[in-house]
C-alpha cells in the first residue's frame, strides 16, 4: 500500500541507478528533492557510484535483479537496468534480452499495479545499421535479428514494444526515450565503449585501438544533457509518450574522436587498427526535433568541452588504480 502523496516527498524508483547514466540521475533527483529507490545487481554498477548518496535520507539502495519480481511503492519509475556497451552486453546474451525483457514486464507490471508513471531507457541501437540519416523517430530501424548486437537491440525493440502494449491495453503512463551515445565521469574505466577506452589508453600510453578504418560516425552526448533530457521527458504531460531521441546531434568519425581524444589529453599513443565488429552501424545521428518541441530540450555541451570535464575523471581513475 502506497502512503497518501501529501504525506510524503515523491517516491522514485531507478533500476541500473548504479551504473553510469543511473547514478547521475539518482543524484540529481535526490538534489530535486524526490525519495529515491535505487535497485541494481551490480553487473556493470558499482556501489561507489552512488557512494556519495549512501548517507542522505533520500536515498535506499537494494541489490535486486530486474528479471525476478519487484514488489515496491513508488510514484515513478526509471527503467534503466541493462548493460550498454558491446562487451558487457555480449558477454552474456541470453541474460541481456532477459534483462530487456523480463525486466520490462516486471517494473510495466509494478507501475500498472501501483499507478506509477514510468519511463524507459530505450537506445539509438533500435535503428540499427540506420539508412535513414539523421534518425527521425518515424524511422523503423534496420535490425539484424540474428547478429551478436541482436540480444540488445532486439531486446529494447521489445521492451519498447511491451511499454507501447501496457499503454494501450492497460492505460499505463509511458515514456520511452530513445538514448544516443552518452559519456561522462562514472563510466567504467573498462567499460570497452569507445570513449572510456580512447581516454584510458591516452592516459595510459597504450595504443588507441580504431575497429574498422575509423570513417564510421557516432554523435556523443555528454551525461548532464542527457539526464536532464530524462527528466524533462518524465515530468512532460502525459500526452508525450515518446519515443523520443535524445542525443547531441554534433557527428563524428571515430578517427575524429581518436585525434580529438590525443590532442586534450596531450597523449602520444599511436593508433592501431584493428577489424570493426559485425554489425558495427556505419553512422548515427540524432534528429532531436522532437524533444526541441515538446521538452524544450536541446544539448548544451559540445563534445570537446564534454570531454574536457571527463578526462580528469579518468586521470583520478588513473592516478588511484594505476600508479
Ligand atoms: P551501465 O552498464 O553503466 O548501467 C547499467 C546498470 O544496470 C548497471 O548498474 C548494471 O549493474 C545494471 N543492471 C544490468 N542488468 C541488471 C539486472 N538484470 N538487474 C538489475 N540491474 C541490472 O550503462 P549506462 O550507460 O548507464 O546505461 C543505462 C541505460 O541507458 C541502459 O538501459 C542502456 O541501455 C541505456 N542507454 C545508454 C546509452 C549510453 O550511451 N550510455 C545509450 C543508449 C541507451
Ligand atoms: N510484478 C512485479 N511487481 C509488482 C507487480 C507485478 O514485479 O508490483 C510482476 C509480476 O511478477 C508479473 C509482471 O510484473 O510477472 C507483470 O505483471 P502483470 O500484472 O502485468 O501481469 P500478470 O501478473 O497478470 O502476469
Ligand atoms: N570503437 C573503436 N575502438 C574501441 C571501441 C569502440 O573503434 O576501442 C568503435 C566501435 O566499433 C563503434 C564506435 O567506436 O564503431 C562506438 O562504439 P561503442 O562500443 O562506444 O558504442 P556503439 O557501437 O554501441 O555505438
Amino acid at each position: 500500500m502506497k502512503a497518501p502523496r501529501e504525506f510524503t516527498r515523491k517516491r522514485v524508483l531507478v533500476t541500473g541507478g548504479a551504473g553510469f547514466i543511473g547514478s547521475h540521475l539518482c543524484t540529481q533527483l535526490v538534489a530535486r528533492g524526490a525519495d529515491v529507490l535505487c535497485v541494481d545487481n551490480y553487473y556493470t554498477g558499482t556501489r561507489e557510484n552512488v557512494e556519495h548518496l549512501l548517507d542522505n535520507p533520500q536515498f535506499e539502495l537494494i541489490r535486486h535483479d530486474v528479471t525476478f519480481p519487484l514488489y515496491v511503492e513508488v510514484d515513478e519509475i526509471y527503467n534503466l537496468a541493462c548493460p550498454a556497451s558491446p562487451v558487457h552486453y555480449q558477454f552474456d546474451p541470453v541474460q541481456t534480452t532477459k534483462t530487456s525483457v523480463h525486466g520490462a514486464i516486471n517494473v510495466l507490471g509494478l507501475a500498472k499495479r501501483v499507478k506509477a508513471r514510468v519511463l524507459q531507457a530505450s537506445t539509438s541501437e533500435v535503428y540499427g545499421d540506420p539508412v535513414v540519416h539523421p534518425q527521425t523517430e518515424e524511422y523503423w530501424g534496420n535490425v539484424n535479428p540474428i547478429g551478436i548486437r541482436s540480444c540488445y537491440d532486439e531486446g529494447k525493440r521489445c521492451a519498447e514494444t511491451l511499454f507501447f502494449d501496457y499503454h494501450r491495453q492497460h492505460k499505463l503512463e509511458i515514456k520511452v526515450a530513445r538514448i544516443f551515445n552518452t559519456y561522462g565521469p562514472k563510466m567504467h574505466p573498462s567499460d570497452g565503449r569507445v570513449v572510456s577506452n580512447f581516454i584510458m589508453q591516452a592516459l595510459l600510453g597504450r595504443d588507441i585501438t580504431i575497429y574498422g578504418d575509423g570513417s564510421q560516425t557516432r554523435s556523443f552526448c555528454f551525461v548532464d544533457d542527457l539526464v536532464d533530457g530524462l527528466i524533462r521527458l518524465m515530468d512532460s504531460p502525459a500526452e508525450i509518450t515518446g519515443p523520443i531521441n535524445i542525443g547531441n546531434p554534433g557527428e563524428f568519425t571515430i578517427l575524429e574522436l581518436a585525434e580529438k581524444v590525443l590532442e586534450m589529453t596531450g597523449g602520444t599513443s599511436k593508433i592501431v587498427w584493428a577489424p570493426l565488429p559485425s554489425d558495427d552501424p556505419r553512422q548515427r545521428q540524432p534528429d532531436i526535433t522532437k524533444a526541441q518541441e515538446h521538452l524544450g530540450w536541446k544539448p548544451n555541451i559540445s563534445l570537446e568541452e564534454g570531454l574536457g570535464k571527463t578526462i580528469p575523471y579518468f586521470q583520478s581513475v588513473v592516478d588511484k588504480h594505476h600508479r
